[in-house]
Formats: structure tokens, sequence, C-alpha cells
């Protein structure tokens, strides 16, 4: 048995499972705000983990783990993370194996959603293909005639910070126009704060003042119509469709596969997405792609953290 762990900024997601990929148990805990209570929290998970999936200690071989943010994977370290910024240098392949016991192995968290999808999804069918990770910003991957590309130090394909408007809006990473800035999740919230005065009937204004403005309640507002929300998805359909596009005429991939949060609503900004593709992409490009949504949901990173543990061992 094995266990992945993706380590997020908000939330550890964890699955256990044995070497052929039957996924024994699921569970998501909070990350925490501290060194102390996130190595807590990912024993805690550990033990949901065993419990739900009645395994002993001793048949868990190993732990893997994907850690968002820059890190080292041969010295088992997290050089710095934007979203857990209380994990700087910090070894944390040394301090869950010396807690929990078991060899543990450490794996930039969109390097692992790839893994996850080539063992288990969709990309298993596809020698060439993309990923793209929607969540608070976009990551990436991309397999290359069968074989995951990472790049000289692990953290090649940051799709996310490839501009589409040289002029556009100021990322964090300091750069303008970065993809992330117009397809995240982050992107719905401020793009839906930014158009709310035009739509003062929509439910979303209504619900904002009693609640935290998410993309999962913009998400929530398109099921039931809000135009709006319709609008917005309809918008970052269209972004994506231009980062894409671009994607497209590099890769020319046989496969665009849709992870993270966002893509739970596929359904809204999928059409627009794929559109845009098929009318800026290169001819010779844009034809025959398959698009998919992972089917593993937030759960992907976790199952290639798994499976790089288990390649590793
Ligand atoms: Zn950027």
């Amino acid at each position: 048995m094995v266990i992945g762990l993706d380590i997020g900024g908000t939330n550890i997601k964890g699955v256990i499972l044995d070497s052929t990929g039957i996924i024994c148990a699921q569970t998501s805990v909070p990350t925490g705000k501290a060194i102390f209570e996130t190595e807590k929290n990912i024993l805690h998970c550990i033990d949901i983990l065993q419990e739900l999936s009645h395994t002993k200690k001793n048949e868990v071989e190993a732990i893997g783990i994907g850690s968002a943010g820059a890190i080292d994977k041969h010295k088992g370290i997290v050089v710095t993370s934007p979203n857990i910024p209380w994990w700087k240098n910090y070894p944390v392949v040394q301090q869950i194996h010396k807690l929990s016991g078991c060899k543990t192995f450490l794996e930039n968290d969109a390097n692992c959603a790839v893994f996850g999808e080539m063992w288990l999804g969709n990309g298993k069918h596809y020698t060439n293909w993309i990923m793209l990770t929607l969540g608070t910003g976009i990551g990436g991957g991309a397999v290359i005639d069968g074989v995951p590309y990472t790049g000289r130090a692990g953290s090649a394909m940051e799709f996310g910070h490839t501009t589409i408007d040289y002029n556009g809006l100021l990322c964090k990473c300091g750069r303008k126009g970065c993809l992330e800035c117009y397809g995240s999740a982050t992107a719905v919230v401020n793009f839906t704060k930014s158009h709310m005065n035009m739509y003062p009937d929509s439910t979303i204004v209504k619900r904002s003042k009693q609640e935290s403005l998410t993309a999962q309640l913009v998400f929530e507002e398109a099921q039931n119509g809000d135009a709006l929300a319709v609008y917005i998805f309809n918008l970052i359909g269209q972004y994506l469709g231009i980062g894409i596009a671009n994607l497209v005429n590099i890769f020319n991939p046989e496969a665009v596969i849709l992870g993270g949060g966002l893509s739970n609503a596929h359904e809204f900004f999928m059409p627009q997405m794929i559109q845009g593709v098929q009318t800026l992409a290169l001819a010779g490009m844009k034809e025959n792609i398959h698009y998919y949504v992972t089917s593993y949901g937030d759960y992907t990173a976790a199952i290639g953290a798994a499976k790089y543990a288990l390649d590793n061992f």
C-alpha cells in the first residue's frame, strides 16, 4: 500500500492505494496555518486513510508528497511556497519520514497531477498531451512522446504564467497579462466583482453580501441560470481558448486535459474554450484534439504523488 498527499494552501488531499492503482480510500483535511499544525494534520490525514482502508501501519510502504511552490525533490525540501508561507526551506521528506516512520518522497504538485492522469486517467490513452490545472492559479504539464516533460529543475510547464495580453492585468509574478489572471478560480472571483454593477439583479450580488464570494458560489449560480455567472464563465472560456491555442501551436497535442477545482464548472466554459482553440490555433494543429476533464477531481495530484512514491520506492 502507498499513500499520496497533495498539500495545498487550504487543504491536504490524501489517497491510499495499492500498487495496481486500486484506490482504497481518499480524504481531505485542512492544511493549517503553521509548521506544527500542518505536520499534525498530515499525520491525521494518514491515520484517517489507514482507518478507512483497514490498513495497518506496517502495510504502508511509502508516502508520496505533492507540494505547490519551488521544491528541491532530491533534498526533499520545499524551498518556498506562496500558498504555504510557513514552509521555507522546510525539510518535508525528513520530517514526515521521522513522524510517520514511512519512506517519503517529494514532487511538484503539477507534475503529480500529470503522473496521476497518466497512470489512471485519460492520459493513459495518449502519448502527446497537455494538462492544465485550474485552481487558485493555473498549473500545467505536458507529456511528450509518452514521457512527462519536467524541465531542468523539475518545475517546467508554468502555463499559468504565460501572457495572453502584454498590456493586461498585473500578475503576482510581476508580469502583465498572465493566463492565470484570466482563467483561474481567482479570475472568476475578480471578474465577477468587477462586473457586478452591470448585473444589479444577480443573485450573486445578494449572496455576496452575506457570504464570501468564491468561484464555487459563481458556479452554483451558473447552474441556476444567473446571467452574471453565465457571462463570467463565458469570458473565462474565451480567455482559456486563447491560452490553450498557444499551447496547441507549441505541443500539437492529441489531448487537452483539465483538472483543478474550477474544472468542475467545465460545462459553463469549455464550449467557448474549445471554440477559441478551433478559431485561433493553426490548421494542422487544431484538428482531432480530444478534450477531457480529469476523472479524479481534486485527487489527481494525490494519486500521482502516490505513483511517484511507488516508482521511487
Ligand atoms: Zn504570472
